[in-house]
């Protein structure tokens, strides 16, 4: 049996939490640690299955996370703080001897860009000492990794084309929100598009390609953009047939509106504006302003669909298969007082943590999640709340 510290206390840090207390073949103990204990505790009074402690952490400060991980003796870091934290929180772990998993990959405070290069630099030094780094263990990237793997083991002999596709059909009845950290959320959103085609990266101005998508199972047509992801950049690496990889997501014409307003009066910059005597980042005070994602929880109903479609050959003859997952807003809230979008993170966060604690996902190094066999981990994570749909046919080319 295992104990886990999960590090941040936001939307999918709750969700983490309510789903590894279910784990409870694998998990019998865990510390939820936080820049702001209190909300560590809100969540810990939510659980009673397990013995569930708090205590508060600086994730930036390495002396601080190694200090903790070492008092409370986990077997495995969930990270599930942000972006800024990865390589802090990596080098704590490397400090402490014990393994790593988070859900988004690292991106520098100061520049809008974030790539793989400098986690997947960390290879060596957690070969080295026997421990195991999992990377980006949440729905996308995450799941979309996995359901790749799984068209390549079960479906396709040759995977060439991919199309990674991103739907929220919900509603928080909010004139403008995010799903999930809004800095986060708008430095992705803003960022120059990459999509892979023929063995390059090309490059075209965010959100610039819109196609009309109809969703399965009565979802029916939503307005797709096209936009970078991080996984298309572990996904073309690992699976090198893929000739053409797309990320594809939905925006409602009102968000898509003020996010243009806010972006042209310059609320969504990220460098220091000097106001009143004080250096402040517009968009982290554009943050501030905005609803907590949190609390939009009782607010959201519908559904969202994410899923990837992957194009390619089977013995010799060409073949599509769409692998995907729904998720309802109401019953994730139901079940763990978050929206979908914390609990298709979360779950998979939970879901790998299983993976890693119980051996079924196990070897030292720095790993992407489609370097795993992927049917285990679609088993546990159907146990845990989330299962997913195989279809096969023909979808138009994006
Ligand atoms: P939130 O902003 O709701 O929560 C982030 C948490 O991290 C907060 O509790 C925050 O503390 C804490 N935190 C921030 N900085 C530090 C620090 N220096 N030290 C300790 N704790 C810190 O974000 P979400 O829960 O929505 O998202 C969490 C992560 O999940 C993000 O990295 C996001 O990118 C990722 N994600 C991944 C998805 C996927 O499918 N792969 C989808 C959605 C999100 P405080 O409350 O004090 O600010």
């Amino acid at each position: 049996m295992s104990k886990v510290l999960i590090i941040g206390a936001g939307g999918v840090g709750r969700v983490v939490a309510h789903k590894c207390a279910q784990a409870r073949d694998v998990i019998d103990a865990m510390t939820i640690a936080s820049r702001t204990r209190s909300k560590c505790d809100a969540i810990a009074a939510e659980i009673s299955s397990l013995p569930v402690k708090t205590a508060q952490v600086n994730a930036d400060d390495v002396a601080q996370t190694t200090a903790l991980i070492k008092a409370e003796q986990p077997q495995l870091v969930i990270n599930v703080a942000l972006p800024y934290q990865d390589l802090h929180i990596m080098d704590a772990c490397l400090a402490a001897g014990v393994d790593y998993l988070d859900t988004a990959n690292y991106e520098p405070p100061d520049t809008a860009h974030f790539e793989y290069s400098w986690q997947w630099a960390y290879q060596d030094r957690f070969r080295e000492k026997n421990l195991m780094a999992l990377l980006g263990s949440g729905f996308d990237p995450g799941v979309t990794n996995v359901y790749t793997a799984l068209a390549a083991q079960d479906y396709l002999d040759e995977i060439q084309e991919l199309d990674i596709i991103d739907a929220n059909a919900g509603n928080h009845g909010q004139p403008f929100a995010t799903n999930f950290n809004p800095e986060i959320n708008i430095r992705e959103v803003t960022a120059v598009c990459r999509h892979w085609e023929d063995g390059n990266w090309v490059e075209t101005p965010p959100l610039s390609t819109k196609h009309s998508f109809d969703f399965p199972e009565g979802i029916g047509p939503m307005n797709i953009y096209r936009m970078f992801h991080e996984e298309l950049e572990s996904l073309v690496k690992h699976i090198p047939t893929i000739r053409k990889a797309q990320f594809w997501m939905t925006f409602s014409d009102n968000y898509l509106k003020h996010l243009e307003v806010l972006q042209n009066v310059g609320m969504t910059r990220i460098d220091p504006v000097r106001f009143q005597g004080q250096d402040i980042i517009p968009l982290q005070f554009l943050k501030a302003l905005l609803p907590d994602p949190g609390s939009l929880g009782p607010l959201t109903t519908g559904r969202t669909c994410i899923g990837v479609i992957a194009r390619g050959l089977k013995d010799g003859k060409p073949r599509q298969v769409y692998i995907y997952n729904i998720c309802e807003h109401e019953r994730a809230y139901k079940e763990t007082n978050s929206q979908a979008i914390s609990y298709t993170t979360g779950v998979p966060a939970a879901t790998g943590a299983v993976m890693m604690l119980s051996g079924i996902w196990k070897k030292p190094g720095v790993w992407n999640m489609e370097q795993f066999a992927p049917t285990p981990f679609l088993e546990r994570m159907k146990s845990l709340g989330l299962s997913t749909v195989v279809v096969e046919g023909e979808w138009p080319r994006l």
